[in-house]
């Protein structure tokens, strides 16, 4: 099937053939979608496409809600030799302009709802064809897809052609747009179905979104890949969640899906067959990894990844999951800790910046040849930003972004290590801890915290709990109680808004 095309041959493999077995549940009214419908479907999308000018290369934006037919849309997309942009639902009629006269897509599908405003935003962004697809299959894609034949023969891809190109959240400057290739996605894919033993017999909960590497190529591809089930739902919902895991085996989710799950009683029961949970895209706090693991006898699996690399790093399936790390590097994927100045490798157990190769890395960041010289080494080293720290048995812990690194009168202060001290302290939740400018130091640490619901606790136990076991330079001159923290849609703690918001909290 689709023997020309690398990645719809890839995914398509494990259905060939299955035309009946079942890709997709809907989590709210339980309707199902074989798999010989989302591939006719699919094609019925590259059909389409094709019909309105695509040509190889071409990309094809797309803000829509989640819905099968944006899945439809992306694998349509694949086949016709497209590069598939999907984008944030939360971005505004501004952003997707910048977005579109960045990427300059042949096609733009958005929601029925939003096409008023963003119809003008691409016309003048110079999109050729504005098209809809909203909740509930409405919108105009769906009947011209309906209006095409199935049988599309897939447009001949490479290993090394453009499938995908997936913009970076981008909290510094301007966004940045991932090229991700045929190869990069289909072998990281084929390695995490692989390293986690998915297999035709999953049932995933699918909650996340499916404009995010980890919702739309861990989450999708995977279960592709294994020609297993996904119970789609449209956004997390923890009660929902509760509801379908005891007709499921494997969830992957966002640390918050794992704590927001934890205060739900019936947790034990529902999870009662289940045989993996994963959790990636933001730290999981140790604590979490613990309760998780007493109420439900699992311990999650936690990963590290990011939009340029797909994945690098995994705790094991059989073996230690150890918590507070995000594992060994997984299979074909090469990583070390570098001296951020020199780049040379650093001994076992220093942090350091973390250096990741092999051929989940994508292909540069869409026409900013200077910043993709600046990350991506002309011998295939991406630069994450991300400052780890390697044991000597191979295990990996992030230790934060490399911009979130505190230098407090000449000190490297590490938030992670600032907040796992706060954070054991009696009645606290959770914290942030960043640097803010001060007078004498730079920069000085300040740690915004949330206390347990009906916990009051004050600035001077926290002050005092620090001050017993941190070096002078690391403790928190200023310590800020709030009832949460700010988090993106990938449950990411905003630390660019928490300076924005306390940038002047020690000027006199
Ligand atoms: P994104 O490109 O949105 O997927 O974000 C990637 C970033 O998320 C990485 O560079 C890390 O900073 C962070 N990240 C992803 N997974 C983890 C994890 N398991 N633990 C800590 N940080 C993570």
């Amino acid at each position: 099937m689709y023997e020309e095309n690398h990645l719809a041959r890839a995914i398509s493999m494990a259905s060939d053939g299955r035309h009946d077995a079942t890709f997709l549940i809907d989590g709210r009214s339980g309707k199902t979608t074989s798999y010989g419908v989302f591939w006719a479907n699919a094609e019925r999308m590259a059909a389409a496409l094709v019909g309105m000018g695509l040509q190889p290369g071409d990309r094809v934006a797309v803000q829509t809600p989640k819905e099968p037919a944006m899945l439809e849309l992306y694998v349509g997309t694949v086949l016709a030799g497209g590069v598939f942009l999907p984008l944030n639902t939360a971005y505004t009629a501004d952003e997707i302009g910048y977005f579109l006269g960045d990427a300059a897509p042949r096609v733009f599908v958005c929601d029925p709802e939003k096409v008023e405003a963003l119809t003008q935003v691409a016309q003048h962004a110079g999109v050729a064809h504005v098209q809809t697809l909203g909740a509930g299959e409405d919108g105009n894609l769906v009947k011209m897809r309906d209006a095409q034949p199935a049988g599309f023969k897939a447009v001949p891809r490479d290993p090394l052609d453009l499938a995908a190109i997936l913009y970076t959240s981008g909290t510094t400057g301007r966004s940045k747009g991932a090229m991700l290739t045929h190869r990069a996605l289909a072998s990281n894919s084929q390695t995490l179905r692989d390293y986690w033993r998915f297999t035709e017999k999953d049932v995933l909960i699918h909650a996340l979104p499916i404009f995010h590497t980890h919702g739309l190529f861990v989450a999708t591809n995977v279960t592709l890949m294994a020609g297993g089930s996904a119970i789609f739902l449209p956004a997390f919902d923890a009660e929902a969640i509760i509801e379908v895991m005891p007709n499921a085996t494997a969830l992957m989710g966002v640390p918050t899906f794992y704590t927001r799950l934890l205060k739900d009683p019936r947790l034990a029961d529902a999870s009662k067959n289940m045989r993996l949970f994963v959790s990636g895209s933001a730290p999981l706090l140790a604590e979490t990894h613990d309760r998780w693991r007493e109420i439900t006898g699992h311990a999650i699996l936690e990963r590290y990844g990011m939009t340029e690399t797909n994945m690098n790093t995994s705790n094991p399936y059989y073996g230690d999951r150890r918590a507070g790390t995000v594992g060994l590097p997984l299979p074909g994927v090469e990583v070390k800790v570098c001296d951020p100045d020199s780049g040379e490798t650093l001994p076992d157990g220093d942090i350091g910046v973390l250096e990741v190769r092999g051929e989940n890395v994508f292909a540069g960041y869409w026409q900013m040849p200077e910043k993709t010289a600046e990350e991506l080494r002309e011998d295939g080293w991406f630069i994450t930003g991300d400052l780890a720290m390697m044991d000597a048995t191979g295990y990996v812990t992030i230790v934060g972004r490399s911009k979130d690194l505190i230098i407090t009168g000449g000190f490297n202060v590490y938030p992670k290590e600032v907040e796992g001290v706060i954070d054991d302290l009696p009645g606290i939740v959770e914290s942030a801890v960043i640097g803010v400018p001060h007078e004498d130091f730079g920069e000085a640490v300040v740690a915004i915290v949330v206390a347990q619901p009906g916990v009051s606790v004050d600035e001077a136990a926290i002050m005092d709990g620090v001050g017993r076991s941190l070096a002078k330079f690391k403790q928190p001159k200023r310590v800020i109680v709030v009832d949460e923290l700010p988090r993106n849609t990938m449950g990411k703690v905003q630390k660019n808004v928490l300076r924005k918001t306390y940038a002047d909290i020690l000027k006199a």
